[in-house]
């Protein structure tokens, strides 16, 4: 059995993936420092407790375990906060990559699955976003993705590293099966948030910013499910399994949703009333960010089937009800 291994495992995306892998005939081992993470979400495989800071903990997990390939999704991912500690950012998500990297290195293993950004391209003029499109990242974040695709392409020139990039757009949704899901600390991210006001753990939604150039003035955004998300890792390694040639994946529905038609669908999917108050606009966000996922379909053969915000939201709100009878 192949052996990968999964850093960050432990966190949202990443415990997604490892179960899926899981249950493909792969082995699993999460390595994870529990910062942002959750021991119980690390549930499939084996688990290493470490430090991509500390290269002593990668030595030791790759001397204990011959891997195949390595996917990465430990990096810190509140675009707000990147702004106003820019150093957390580039430590944890440039530098303890290149850790990681190196580790691999170290150890001959050569297939790497990164899990990047939309953000690396900023807020761009026409929609939907291609991977053709430049880089041209609008906060230390998007810079983060950025600085890391271009190490990659680097160390695959240089070392015969072969690697995905794959650019995530909105992450949402949560395991059909109610396994694992959505813990963040503290939550900032929209679905999660209209769901504890469904579920009347916040009084309200702010809606930041009802003046944007869109449709009805909020900002809109291209939620892919978690799931469909996972899949795309498998798709990802067996393609460069095969000897396919690394580089950059939109991974996105390719349909956008704006922030009041997002909280429209929660009401309609818990049959709930949520209140909404319309607030400032946040610094950063670009008005529509939209995916063009036809690279990933044509060469990775990857179709998102969870792609219905219904399907996403209600898969959410079961997550949602889970964890508000055992908290986290
Ligand atoms: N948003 C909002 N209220 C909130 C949280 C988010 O209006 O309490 C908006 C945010 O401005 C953005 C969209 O919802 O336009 C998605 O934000 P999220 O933080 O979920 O993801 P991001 O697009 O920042 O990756």
């Amino acid at each position: 059995m192949p052996k990968v291994l999964i850093v960050g495992g432990a966190g949202y995306i990443g415990s997604h993936t490892n179960k899926l892998f899981s249950h493909s005939g792969f082995k699993t081992v999460v390595f994870d420092n529990l910062s942002t993470g959750y021991r119980r979400l690390a549930r499939w495989g084996e688990f290493f407790k470490g430090d991509l800071a500390n290269a002593a903990d990668l030595a030791r997990c790759f001397k204990k375990h011959r891997f195949d390939s390595v996917m990465h999704f430990s990096a810190f991912a509140y675009v707000g906060e990147s702004v106003t500690d820019p150093a957390k950012y580039y430590v944890n998500n440039v530098a303890n990559t290149i850790n990681l990297l190196n580790a691999m290195r170290a150890a001959g293993v050569n297939k790497f699955i990164f899990s990047s950004s939309c953000a690396v391209y900023g807020a761009p003029a026409s929609l939907p976003m291609r991977e053709t499109l430049p880089f041209n990242p609008v906060s230390p974040y998007g810079r983060t993705k950025k600085m890391v695709e271009e190490i990659l392409a680097d160390y695959s020139a240089a070392y015969g590293l072969k690697y995905a990039a794959l650019r995530y757009f909105n992450a949402a949704g949560a395991d059909p099966d109610g396994e694992t899901g959505e813990v963040h600390n503290p939550e900032t991210h929209l679905i999660p948030l209209v769901l504890d006001a469904a579920a009347g753990l916040r009084k309200e939604i702010k809606v930041f910013g009802g003046n944007y150039p869109t449709p009805d003035g909020t900002c809109v955004r291209d939620y892919i499910h978690v799931a469909d998300l996972a899949q795309a890792h498998l798709r990802a390694l067996r393609y460069l399994g095969k000897g396919g040639a690394s580089g950059g994946f939109n991974l996105g529905n390719g349909k956008g949703f704006s922030v009041l038609e997002v909280i429209k669908t929660a009401e309609d999917v818990t049959g709930r009333k949520i209140r909404v108050k319309m607030a400032p606009r946040r610094p950063g966000d670009p008005p529509a960010l939209v995916g063009s996922a036809a690279r990933a379909r044509r060469i990775l053969g990857w179709r998102p089937v969870r792609f219905k915000l219904e399907t996403i939201i209600a898969d959410a709100w079961k997550w949602h009800l889970k964890r508000s009878q055992a908290p986290f």
